[in-house]
């Protein structure tokens, strides 16, 4: 490693929710979140800064048809599939964001464009009209698979709060999420989130997702936290920028996390986060049955799909 530099660290998530019964469903998932964890540690570790770790991390996880997010996005309650994405740089402070885009692969790639202009947060028709300015070609991210399961839960009047947490035949019947994140701390100790999400699923038109707030995705210079779930309970913990503050303020990244877990344990929240802090501490905790996470501490890769059903943080200092 250079000198002056620190050892890359990297954690993403591909949602929460119910647990994945079937095994392969975890394999599968593990599969996944290892292969996208090699390609940006690589990246990492050739010098990469941390924004475009976390960009090239989301737009792997987004490609995925196994979560819901860009290829693989869950449809809204009228059969359209309206994504939102978000990135932010801890070092600068800065946020973008676009919220309800369609046809588009990487709502990620429209983020990132958005980090450096005036106006950095659009909504559907602003991010349609930035999709046509900056050239990029239409695409479906429709999926049979998810098709299907808009089928089945049309059938059964919309009665589910939230669609399945990942795309597989065997866990068709289950509860979910899918959202995905990426948190990163670069060789240069700079950190940079980045969530995005298909949303809900089966919500009304027009229903804002927390991915592209805040709320669900926050960063500083000193930590950075992507959030998972529902997205009402994450706006009203305002999660990802109350562990941040937290820590800010002088609490360790794990102990940002246990407070912050121990507050939404007791409102009944249903949510996952993962974090990283300039220190090189990595932490994620639940109050969902699974979190679905893996990361690179420096030394070897890990993952959270083990772990036993509610409320727990846990981490690497
Ligand atoms: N938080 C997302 C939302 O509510 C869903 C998810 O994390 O899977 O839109």
């Amino acid at each position: 490693m250079p000198v002056n530099s620190v050892q890359p660290k990297l954690i993403i998530h591909g949602g929460a929710g119910s647990s994945l019964k079937s095994k392969g469903g975890a394999d599968r998932v593990r599969q996944s979140l290892y292969a996208v964890i090699e390609t940006v540690y690589s990246l990492l570790v050739s010098g990469a800064d941390a924004h475009t770790a976390v960009v090239l991390g989301c737009q792997l996880l987004e490609d995925d048809s196994c979560f819901n997010a860009g290829t693989g996005s869950v449809l809204q309650s009228d059969g359209q599939i309206r994504m939102s994405a978000s990135l932010m740089d801890g070092k600068q402070q800065r946020f973008s964001g676009v919220i309800n885009v369609s046809r588009t692969k990487n709502p990620i790639d429209l983020a990132q464009f958005l980090q450096t202009s005036h106006d950095r947060v659009l909504s559907d028709y602003g991010a349609l009209e930035l999709l046509r300015e900056l050239q990029i070609p239409s695409y479906d991210p429709l999926t049979e698979l998810r098709l299907q399961e808009w089928i089945q839960e049309r059938r059964g009047n919309f009665s589910r709060e939230m669609a399945n947490v990942v795309a597989e035949r065997e866990v068709l019947t289950e509860a979910g999420r899918g959202t995905i994140g990426v948190v990163v701390r670069d060789m240069h100790g700079r950190l940079a989130v980045g969530t995005s999400t298909g949303g809900k699923g089966f919500e009304r038109i027009g229903r804002v997702s927390d991915s592209a707030m805040p709320a669900g995705n926050y960063a500083a210079s000193n930590a950075a936290v992507s959030c998972t779930g529902i997205g009402e309970d994450i706006i009203d913990e305002c999660l990802a920028a109350r562990i941040v503050i937290r820590v800010t303020d002088g609490l360790s990244l794990q102990s940002a996390f246990e407070k912050s877990f121990r507050e939404a344990d007791q409102r009944n929240r249903d949510f996952g986060a993962i974090g990283i802090a300039e220190t090189g501490a990595i932490a994620w905790g639940k109050t969902s049955q699974a979190l679905l996470a893996a990361y690179h501490d420096g030394q070897a890769i890990g993952d959270t799909l083990e772990m036993d059903s509610g409320t727990q943080v846990a981490g690497i200092a």
